[in-house]
C-alpha cells in the first residue's frame, strides 16, 4: 500500500479514512531509517535552556555543547546568561583515563567567575561510555559551593528526544523538590512555553487581563528564583504537551497540583485556553473578564486575518512538528483559514493525539510517526502540498522541492501563538504560499 517506504515504517503512517488499525508511535526509531528527532541530550537541553540564570556544562565531545549552544530563540526580561554554553571538551586523553578531573576543573571555573546559583551539567554519549560519576562530581560541588548543581544524564543514545524531555523534568523536580513546603498561593504555573520570540510574554498578558497571577514559568523567561515558587500554585497549565505532561504528572503527585492542556494557537484554542483557565479559578469575576476579553480579542483577530483568506483559500498544507497537541492546533488553524491539511506528522506524538488527528482531519490526509525526509517528501508530493510547517531540519527539504515554508519551532522570529500569533501565522503564510519564488523554483 505504501511504496518506497521501508517495511518497519508501514505502521507509523496511516491514511485518515483508510487505516484503522492504530498509528505505531512512542517507540524508538527504526535503525537506519534517518529520523528527524533530535538526541535525548539536546531534547534535555531545549527544555532546561531558557531558565536564563542558569548555566548549562556540557560534560563531552565540543560538538555536543555546538549543536545546541544558544539553541532556542527565547528571550529573557533579565540575564542572558543561559545563551552561553560551557563543555569539557572531551579528548581521547580523557576517553582513555576518565574525564571527571576536567569536570570538576570546568565547574570550579564557572563558580569561580559567576558564581551561579544553578547549574545543569550534561553527560552525553562519550561521557556515558567511560562511565564518568557524573553525579558524584556534581554533589561534590554542591557541598563545596552551596549552589545547586544538578546532573543530567543525557547520552544522546540512550532514547530518543522524549527521554530527554523526562530527564529535564526529573532535573527540574530535583530542584523543586526541598521547596515543596510553602504555603498555597492563588495563581497558576505555565509549562511548556519556551518564550519563543516573547509568546510567554502574550500568554502571561492575557492571565494579567483576567486577573490570574502567574507563579512560575517552565521554563521560558524563567528565573532559579521564581521557579522555587511553583510548588504553591494552585493550577499547572501545560501548553507544549510533549515536553511537559511528565513534569506536570510528577508535580501533581508530590505537591498535589492539577494540571490541565491548554494550547494556545489559532483562535479557537486560545480562546478556549483561557476560558478553561477562567473556570478553574471559580471565581465569576475572572469567567466574565475571560468571557468578555476572548470575545472581543476573537473578533479582532478574525477581522485581521480576513484579508489573506481569498489568496488562502484551497492551499493545501503539510505539517511535521514535534508534539501532536501543537499538530492538532495546526489542523484547526489551518481550516480556521480556508486551508486543507493533506499531511499531518510528529517526532513525538502520543496514541490519544495521533487518535484525535485522525478524527479532526479530512478523508485522505496521511499521517506519520517520526517521518524521515524521504516518507515526507514522498507524501508531500503526492498530495500536492502547497507549504510545510516545521522547524530547522524540514526547512531545506521544502526549499528543495519547491514548497513554501512557515518556521514553527525553534528559530522562530515573530510569535504564533495568542491572537497577536493567528494574525503572524496568516500574514507568513500568506507570504510564502503565494510568493512567486515557487513558480521558478519548480521550474
Ligand atoms: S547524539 Fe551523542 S554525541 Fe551527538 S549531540 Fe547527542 S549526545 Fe552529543
Amino acid at each position: 500500500m505504501y511504496t518506497h517506504v521501508l517495511e518497519e515504517r508501514k505502521n507509523s503512517i496511516k491514511t485518515s479514512d483508510r487505516d484503522a488499525a492504530p498509528i505505531r508511535c512512542e517507540t524508538a526509531s527504526v535503525s537506519g531509517a534517518v529520523s528527524q528527532r533530535a538526541c535525548v541530550y539536546c531534547g534535555a537541553r531545549v527544555v532546561l535552556n531558557p531558565i536564563t540564570d542558569a548555566f548549562h556544562i556540557v560534560h563531552g565531545p565540543i560538538g555536543c555543547a555546538s549543536y545546541t549552544w544558544d539553541i532556542r530563540g527565547s528571550l529573557s526580561s533579565g540575564s542572558e546568561l543561559y545563551r552561553n554554553s560551557f563543555s569539557t571538551d572531551l579528548q581521547e586523553k580523557d576517553v582513555v583515563f576518565g574525564g571527571a578531573k576536567k569536570l570538576t576543573s570546568a565547574i570550579d571555573e564557572v563558580m569561580n567567575v559567576y558564581a551561579p546559583k544553578l547549574i545543569f551539567v550534561y553527560a552525553t554519549c562519550i561521557a556515558g561510555v567511560i562511565g564518568d560519576d557524573v553525579e558524584a562530581v556534581c554533589r561534590e560541588a554542591e557541598r563545596k559551593y552551596g549552589s545547586r548543581v544538578i546532573p543530567v544524564k543525557a547520552p544522546g543514545f540512550s532514547g530518543n528526544k522524549s527521554t530527554g524531555y523526562r530527564m529535564a523534568c526529573d532535573a527540574l523536580m530535583q530542584l523543586l523538590l526541598p521547596h515543596r513546603e510553602q504555603a498555597a498561593a492563588d495563581g497558576v504555573n505555565i509549562l511548556g512555553d519556551y518564550n519563543l520570540a516573547g509568546e510567554m510574554w502574550i500568554i502571561k498578558n492575557y492571565m494579567k487581563e483576567i486577573g490570574v497571577p502567574v507563579i512560575s514559568t517552565f521554563t521560558g523567561d524563567a528565573s532559579y528564583d521564581r521557579l522555587l515558587g511553583a510548588p504553591s500554585a494552585r493550577l499547572n497549565v501545560v501548553q507544549c504537551a510533549g515536553s511537559m505532561i511528565y513534569l506536570a504528572e510528577r508535580m501533581e503527585m508530590e505537591f498535589g497540583i492539577p494540571w490541565i492542556k491548554a494550547s494556545f494557537f489559532g483562535i479557537e484554542d486560545t480562546t478556549t485556553a483561557i476560558r478553561q483557565i477562567a473556570d478553574l479559578t471559580g471565581s465569576p469575576e475572572t469567567r466574565r473578564k475571560a468571557e468578555a476579553f476572548t470575545r472581543r480579542e476573537s473578533e479582532r483577530a478574525t477581522a485581521l486575518t480576513a484579508p489573506y483568506h481569498k489568496s488562502l483559500a484551497g492551499k493545501k498544507a503539510a505539517i511535521f512538528v514535534g508534539g501532536g497537541f501543537k499538530a492538532i492546533s495546526l489542523v484547526r488553524q489551518f481550516r480556521e483559514m480556508g486551508m486543507e491539511t493533506v499531511l499531518v506528522g510528529t517526532q513525538t506524538g502520543k496514541a490519544d493525539e495521533y487518535e484525535v488527528l485522525g478524527k479532526l482531519v479530512s478523508p485522505g490526509t496521511v499521517i506519520l510517526d517520526d517521518a524521515n525526509p524521504a516518507e515526507l517528501e514522498k507524501f508531500m508530493r503526492e498530495k500536492g502540498a502547497d507549504i510545510l510547517v516545521g522547524g530547522v531540519k524540514e526547512r531545506p527539504l521544502a526549499y528543495k522541492l519547491g514548497i513554501a515554508f512557515c518556521d514553527h519551532n525553534h528559530e522562530r522570529k515573530h510569535a504564533l501563538a495568542g491572537y497577536e500569533g493567528v494574525e503572524n501565522f496568516a500574514r507568513e503564510v500568506n507570504l510564502s504560499v503565494n510568493s512567486p519564488v515557487w513558480h521558478y523554483a519548480r521550474g
